[in-house]
């Protein structure tokens, strides 16, 4: 049977203001007005803003739009719009629609309620957005959507892409400088690509609603794992259920029209556990349309009376949810400077950019796994199922001996007679596609582009790149300040000794092996390498000189954006576990020691005639399980107590050593009253447990 489903080609960024749509919408000498001010960077006259503005109305009234808002990212992480309606009255009555130049490139919500990280004192409330044109408008549920960067009346970034955007020139700058050494003229501008692979769970609305601790934070405080998870490996890729069919056409849809490049989807590893995957893009668009991706997943899964829950470990004991981050650089000619070329001059600039990228992330672990650290995140790194919380790169065998051949001056392969003179011999063909495929290692190299897996599965990805994108920036200026001064007939021999210096003194951040193993944390530790566990040991790190001067030195963010950007990391983490030990004083104090004791009350009844008729016999089934149960609902009822006054005696101060308080003094006994209530959970009936258990979750779908 055929099945109804529009033309994908006409359905496509139907609903995004492309390039395409403007030329259709806007003069044609307005175009050119506003690409020549792309391509410069020079501000569009008001004259040009009112003609795009006019046509975008237009554009978008077609698609029954009534209001635009100017669309940011927040440094909550999500994403923020303020709607305004196009209409405007006229007299008599009447209104018509407008939308002016000025409206579409600058707008001025309040901001006291956003998180600021004390940038903003709270006298000046104001806050303001500025269009960022090189990411397209587009309409969602009657409205048109700017995208804008947000920043605070001195001027200050106030959100997550500012940086971004920051970071993404700096590549593009220090980048073209390394190309031009190669003799490439042409390349005009260089940009990162990302493609971010996004993990969800799908579960029954109904079934959702009916846990507190799900509704409230997004993941289970308590929990029995069931008889079977993830063992069978039955679920990886597995048949797609007829629900979460439907769900996943509706979704792919939806994100087409948002010109969203929907790629694959699949089942994941856990029950209840799927991916959608994007097909890559520059990073500043792959990092808006992530944002919405995680908007509309939630969107559509409303509709099939599902929840799509994006958090990264909602399930303890089951495989948790993260967003492999696909990096790579590119051309805007669509050369990828991370792929091995054929010719000897081709893998020495192949060469350089891997030993830019293999030093940078040596030089700057510590802040690139601060870059993924929150409280979602915690539960994920380090477990043995994600990536550790120790950074390392996966090279694969066939680099790797390139590698090696380099440093030790040794030959390489079973050909070589040599070692391989940089840019004068060929390196050997290194396979897209290595079969040994590391998935134990947080930074693996796939073939042309490198997989960062540390990122969670809620966050915005403009952090970690933002983080990749400087660090590479940096490490590329610094082999332009080298080579630009050496003569054209030295540089191949200038070029080798950089390598192998680099490669020497970075070596140790490469590791092939399994990262999941005790074996490695020992190793590392030896190696000299991080092992950040907390988001508060991540914290610490992160405001250093080091991390400060890299910043400021390619205009990233200055010392107070960073500052505020620790400041709101710190608080977020506090306030979300605070929240969470407060729902789970709830739960446990209201529903789960009466319902213990409610059953308890059953078994003692049972109990009592059983004696009258009898006799006493203290092997009897109810009272060994009636001893377990009192001794869990006194464990209870204690824990509570002493989680109670840890949140009551938590410092009021945001700094990181609050925040490791929250680590150390209130996560450990909510890990503890876990324990306890997953005990009486399994002897506890479905009937007397308040809450739907992981079997019925994980299952309902
Ligand atoms: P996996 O087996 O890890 O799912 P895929 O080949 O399906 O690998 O790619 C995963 C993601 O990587 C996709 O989003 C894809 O578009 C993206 N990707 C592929 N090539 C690149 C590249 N050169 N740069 C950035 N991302 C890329
Ligand atoms: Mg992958």
């Amino acid at each position: 049977m055929k099945e109804e489903r529009a033309d994908v080609t006409e359905v496509f960024a139907s609903h995004v203001f492309t390039e395409d749509k403007m030329e259709r919408y806007v003069p044609a000498f307005i175009v050119a007005e506003y690409r020549k001010c792309l391509e410069t960077g020079s501000s569009l006259s008001m004259e040009t803003a009112d003609a795009i503005a006019k046509g975008m109305k237009e554009w978008a009234i077609g698609l029954g739009a009534t209001h635009f808002t100017h669309w940011f990212q927040p440094l909550t992480g999500g994403t923020a719009e303020k709607h305004e309606s196009f209409i405007e009255p006229v007299g008599k009555g009447r209104v018509i629609m407008e939308f002016s130049g000025k409206e579409l490139v600058k707008g001025e919500p309040d901001a006291s309620s956003f998180p600021s990280g004390g940038l903003r004192a709270t006298f000046e409330a104001r806050g303001y957005s500025a269009w960022d044109p090189t990411s397209y408008a587009f309409v969602e549920d009657g409205s048109l959507c700017i995208p804008t960067v947000f920043f605070s009346y001195s001027g200050e970034s106030l959100d997550r892409k500012t940086p971004l955007l920051r970071s993404i020139k700096a590549l593009n700058k220090q980048a073209l400088r390394v190309l031009r050494l190669f003799g490439d003229t042409e390349t005009k501008s260089v940009t990162s690509m990302v493609g971010s692979e996004q993990e969800y769970f799908l579960l029954d609305k109904e079934m959702f609603n009916k846990r507190e601790d799900l509704r409230i934070c997004g993941r289970t405080l308590f929990g029995a794992k069931p008889p079977k998870t993830q063992e069978l490996d039955d679920h990886y890729f597995g048949s797609i259920k007829p629900r979460v069919s439907a769900y996943m056409k509706d979704l792919e849809t939806e994100l087409w029209k948002l010109g969203v490049l929907a790629k694959t989807k699949h089942n994941e590893v856990a029950p209840s556990q799927h991916e959608m995957a994007p097909i890559y893009t520059d990073c500043n668009s792959a990092n808006d349309q992530n944002q919405l991706t995680m908007n509309i997943m939630r969107k559509v899964a409303d509709r099939h009376g599902l929840v799509c829950l994006l958090a990264e470990k909602p399930f303890d004991g089951v495989n948790g949810s993260g967003k492999h981050n696909n990096w790579s650089v590119a051309t805007n000619r669509g050369k990828n400077l991370l792929s091995p070329g054929k010719t000897p001059a081709q893998n020495a600039q192949f060469l350089l950019f891997l030993s830019a990228f293999v030093s940078a992330v040596d030089e700057y672990q510590d802040l690139l796994r601060y870059s993924v650290s929150f409280a979602g995140n915690d539960h994920r790194l380090g477990g043995n199922e994600a990536p550790p919380a120790i950074i390392s790169i996966f090279l694969g065998t066939e680099l790797q001996g390139v590698i090696d051949s380099i440093i030790n001056e040794t030959s390489y392969g079973a050909q070589a007679v040599k070692p391989i003179k940089i840019g004068i011999d060929s390196m050997p063909f290194i396979p897209r596609d290595t079969t040994d495929r590391n998935r134990t290692s947080p930074v693996a190299f796939t073939g042309n582009k490198f997989e960062f897996r540390m990122p969670g599965s809620s966050q915005s990805i403009s952090e970690p790149n933002t983080v990749l994108n400087t660090i590479m920036a940096d490490k590329l200026g610094e082999f332009a300040d080298i080579l630009e001064k050496v003569p054209a007939d030295e540089m191949n021999s200038a070029l080798h000794d950089l390598l192998k210096k680099q490669f020497t003194e970075h070596c140790r951040i490469i590791f092939n092996g399994n990262g999941y193993d005790q074996s490695w944390v020992d190793e590392a530790k030896r190696r000299g390498l991080s092992n950040l566990r907390t988001t508060a040991q991540a914290m610490e790190r992160y405001l250093c000189d080091k991390n400060i001067s890299l910043m400021e030195r390619h205009e990233v963010m200055t010392k107070s954006e960073m500052a505020a950007r620790e400041e709101v990391g710190i608080e977020n983490y506090c306030n979300i576990i605070s929240i969470e030990a407060k729902t789970l004083l709830g739960m446990v104090r209201r529903e789960i020691i009466p319902a213990v004791s409610a059953f308890e009350g059953a078994l003692c009844r049972t109990l009592t005639d059983k004696i009258g008729i009898f006799g006493k016999d203290e092997s009897d089934v109810e009272y060994t399980e009636c001893l377990r149960l009192s001794k869990d609902n006194r464990e209870l009822a204690a824990l509570i107590e002493k989680l109670s006054a840890s949140v009551d005696g938590a410092p009021a101060d945001m700094t990181v050593a609050t925040a490791a308080y929250y680590h150390d003094k209130v996560l450990s006994v909510m890990e503890d009253i876990r324990l306890a209530a997953n005990d009486a959970e399994q002897l506890v009936p479905d009937g007397y447990w308040p809450y739907p258990t992981y079997r019925q979750l994980l299952f309902s779908v």
